[in-house]
């Protein structure tokens, strides 16, 4: 199948990609490199030892995007780029909408007119309402909290509409929970370019030295040992979700969602404590307030995925640990960045 990746060259795409072409199928990615780099193309490239057309657009430009549609027939679009910080949603709301809404919007624009009918969206949990009961279903209310998760829910409900009006057309929504880790080859992973979102690049930064501290943001939930539960699943399990949806969606009509997720939550100190002791390695952290707006605990139902998708995960935490500090360490390294350990550690980076 020729594939058309739009945010192919970011951290969840770009393993997207990778396990696309592992399949056998052509690739072509759509990227602005707003938080991701054009090396990642020569990496995915080395990885597999297969060619990928790219180019250099952003998907709001209807222009652009239109000179690669007219040039290529695509079986199917999986659609990751978007803008993707809760905290910058916030402040920001105008370029959240502009970007995530009208970008879907032209998108599908597009297909409509050069005849593709098939299209994986990344969505995310965060489309759950907080109060959700886990593990969450894919039934559970959808009620988003920040501007960032309503665009999606937004993309969501366009979606629903869209196939609801056009019955030859195929979406599969898949809610992301929480990805972590890297490319089991240690070539590839996550480099934010803009300020981190998420717990792990915080928790590697603190390691590494860039960060005196990880704040660990609350521990009187009520969880295990206080701290917030999250469902952390391996990037690779997740990008292979993707290949799933896609065969999905070429048997099926009408609009799916999928949870993709582990399954399991662990708790923020469980993870800390996990990296710790896989990659022997001192985590300096302390415990700080509970941040504005966190829900206590999150952990998908993936059974859905399991029996219509036919996917399931197979990285554990320990190995998802592993391969997010091996990565970590090779970009050290390729930035020419000495880590420096702050806390006593057992290994020496
Ligand atoms: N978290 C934390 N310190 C950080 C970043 C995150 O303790 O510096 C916690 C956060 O409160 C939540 C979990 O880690 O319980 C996952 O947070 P993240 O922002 O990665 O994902 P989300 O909250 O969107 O699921």
């Amino acid at each position: 199948m020729k594939v058309l990746v739009t945010g192919g060259a970011g951290y969840i795409g770009s393993m997207v990609c990778i396990e696309l072409l592992n399949e056998g199928h052509d690739v072509f990615i759509v990227d602005n490199f707003s938080n991701s780099e054009m090396g990642t193309i020569t990496k995915i490239m080395g990885i597999t030892g297969k060619m990928v057309q790219y180019a250099n657009v952003d998907i709001t430009d209807r222009t652009a995007l239109e000179v690669i549609f007219r040039s290529y027939q695509f079986d199917s679009v999986i659609h990751l780029a978007g803008k993707k910080s809760v905290s910058e949603s916030i402040e920001n709301p105008l370029q959240y909408y502009y970007d995530n809404l009208i970008g879907t919007v032209m998108l599908v624009q597009l297909m409509q007119q050069y005849d593709v009918q098939s299209i994986i969206f990344s969505s995310s949990a965060t489309v759950y309402h907080p109060a959700s009961i886990c593990p969450i279903q894919e039934t559970a209310t959808l009620k988003s909290s920040s501007p960032y998760g309503r665009t999606k829910l937004a993309i969501e409900n366009f979606f629903r509409e869209l196939t609801a009006a056009h019955s030859n057309f195929s979406v599969v929504l898949l809610r992301y929970f929480n990805p972590i880790g890297a490319h089991s080859s240690g070539e590839m992973g996550e480099k934010p370019l803009e300020v981190p979102n998420n717990l792990l690049p915080y928790l590697m930064d603190a390691v590494s030295g860039k960060r005196p501290i990880l704040e660990v943001f609350g521990n009187d939930y009520d969880t295990v040992d206080g701290s917030g539960v999250r469902d952390f699943i391996h990037v690779e399990d997740l990008a292979k979700g993707h290949i799933k949806a896609l065969y999905y969606s070429m048997q099926n009509t009408g609009c799916e969602a999928f949870n993709l997720g582990s399954g399991t939550g662990y708790s923020v100190l469980q993870l800390i404590d996990t990296f710790a002791k896989v990659n022997e390695i001192d985590v300096p952290y302390h415990i700080g307030l509970r941040r504005e707006g966190d829900i206590p605990v999150s952990f998908a139902d993936i059974s859905k995925a399991q029996r219509f998708l036919g996917w399931r995960p197979n990285k554990t935490l320990e190995e998802m640990c592993i391969d997010a500090w091996r990565w970590q360490l090779k970009l050290l390294k390729e930035q020419h960045v000495e880590a420096q350990i702050v806390f006593p550690s057992k290994k020496t980076v």
